[in-house]
C-alpha cells in the first residue's frame, strides 16, 4: 500500500465509522468464530493481533477491551454504511442446479475465496513490491479485520452457493429469496437469515463494544463449541485452502440445507423442529471449524514472519500448509 492509499483509507474510515449501536446481522456468529480463535491462539500471536488491530481503533467506537472479537463485524458494519466495494467479497455464489434445472451462469471474478487468498498473500507480503520506509500498519490492521470476518462468512454454507431451480431461474441469492416462517423468531424471515442466526441460536446481536458479561457469555459459548466440536473435526489437519472450505460449505448446501424442502417453493416454508435441530448442529460445527482455521492462518502468517530475516526472504514464501510454519494452538484448554 502506498502512502497515498493509506491516506485515502484514513479518509474513508473517518467518514464511514461514525458512532452507532452495532446492529450487524449475524454479528454473534462472527464474534463466536473470533472468540474461538482468540481462545486457542498462543499468547505471542494474540498480542501480535491486538497490536495490529490497534492502528485502526481510533477510527471506530465499536471496539474497546476486546478488539479481536469486537472487530469481527467490521466488514458488515462498513458495508452497511456504504463501503460497498467489498460487498461481493463476503460470499461465493457457486451455482447449485437443482430439480433438473440448468442455466449458464457467469463466474464471479472476485469473491470470498479470492479475498481470503489476497489478504493472506498481502499479510505475508507476497507478490508485493516493498517500498522502503512505508509502514504496513494500516494495511494489516484493515486486512486482519476483513480476514476475521471473511473466514466466518465462508463457513456459513449459504455464503458459498446460490440455488437455481425453475422457481428461481436467477438463483435464490444464497437463500435470501426463500421466504420462511420460523416460530422461534420474528426476525428470521428467509432461509439465509435462518443460517445467519446460527439457525435461531443467535438471534439477538450483542451491543458493541462488548460488556464484560457478554464477553464472558461468548467465552462460555466458545468453550462449549470447542468441547462439542473438537479440533479433530477439521479434516486434513489443517487444509487452509479457502477453495476447500467453500467446497465443504457447498456440499452442506447440496446435502442438507434444502433437504426438507418441498415442491411448492413459492409458498412460505416452515422448517420442522427436526430441521432446526439438525441444522443448528451443522451451523455450530461450521463456526468451530472457522475459529480453528482462523487461528491457524494467523499462526502461520506471524510465526513464519517472526523467523524471517527479511519479509522478502525467499525462504519465507511458504505455502499456507507448510509444516514448518505451523504452531499448534492451545486447543481445548478450558
Ligand atoms: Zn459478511
Amino acid at each position: 500500500m502506498t502512502r497515498g492509499l493509506q491516506l485515502t483509507l484514513l479518509g474513508l474510515l473517518a467518514s464511514a465509522l461514525q458512532p452507532r449501536q452495532a446492529q450487524c446481522w449475524w454479528g454473534n456468529g462472527h464474534m463466536i468464530v473470533a472468540r474461538i480463535a482468540y481462545d486457542i491462539l498462543e499468547k505471542d500471536i494474540r498480542d501480535k493481533a491486538d497490536s495490529v488491530l490497534s492502528h485502526l481503533m481510533p477510527f471506530t467506537t465499536l471496539e474497546d477491551q476486546h478488539p479481536f472479537v469486537e472487530c469481527a463485524t467490521f466488514a458488515d458494519e462498513i458495508k452497511g454504511r456504504g463501503w460497498n466495494d467489498q460487498a461481493n467479497l463476503h460470499y461465493i455464489d457457486q451455482p447449485f442446479f437443482d430439480q433438473g434445472f440448468m442455466i449458464q451462469v457467469a463466474p464471479e471474478s472476485e469473491n470470498v475465496t479470492w479475498a481470503i487468498d489476497m489478504i493472506v498473500a498481502n499479510m505475508n507480503r507476497k507478490n508485493l513490491e516493498m517500498e522502503s520506509g512505508v509502514s504496513w500498519d494500516l494495511s494489516d490492521s484493515y486486512h486482519l479485520r476483513m480476514l476475521i470476518h471473511y473466514i466466518g462468512d465462508i463457513h456459513q454454507p449459504l455464503h458459498a452457493s446460490s440455488r437455481y431451480t425453475k422457481d428461481y431461474p436467477m438463483g435464490d441469492e444464497g437463500g435470501n429469496a426463500v421466504k420462511l416462517r420460523v416460530n422461534a423468531s420474528d426476525e428470521v424471515t428467509n432461509l439465509h437469515a435462518l443460517w445467519d442466526s446460527v439457525v435461531t441460536a443467535q438471534v439477538d446481536d450483542m451491543t458493541l463494544p462488548l460488556s464484560e458479561s457478554n464477553w464472558e457469555k461468548l467465552g462460555n459459548i466458545s468453550s462449549r463449541l470447542r468441547s462439542e466440536h473438537p479440533q479433530s473435526i477439521v479434516e486434513n489437519n489443517f487444509n487452509l485452502d479457502p477453495n476447500m472450505w467453500a467446497d465443504e460449505s457447498f456440499q452442506i448446501v447440496k446435502e442438507e440445507i434444502y433437504s426438507d424442502f418441498f415442491d411448492g417453493e413459492d409458498s412460505v416454508f416452515s422448517p420442522s423442529q427436526d430441521y432446526i435441530d439438525r441444522s443448528k448442529l451443522i451451523a455450530e460445527r461450521q463456526i468451530a471449524k472457522a475459529g480453528y482455521r482462523l487461528a491457524q492462518v494467523l499462526s502461520n502468517i506471524w510465526s513464519s514472519h517472526q523467523n524471517k530475516s527479511s519479509p522478502l526472504d525467499s525462504e519465507s514464501h511458504q505455502d499456507l500448509t507448510h509444516e514448518s510454519s505451523k504452531i499448534s494452538p492451545k486447543f481445548l484448554q478450558e
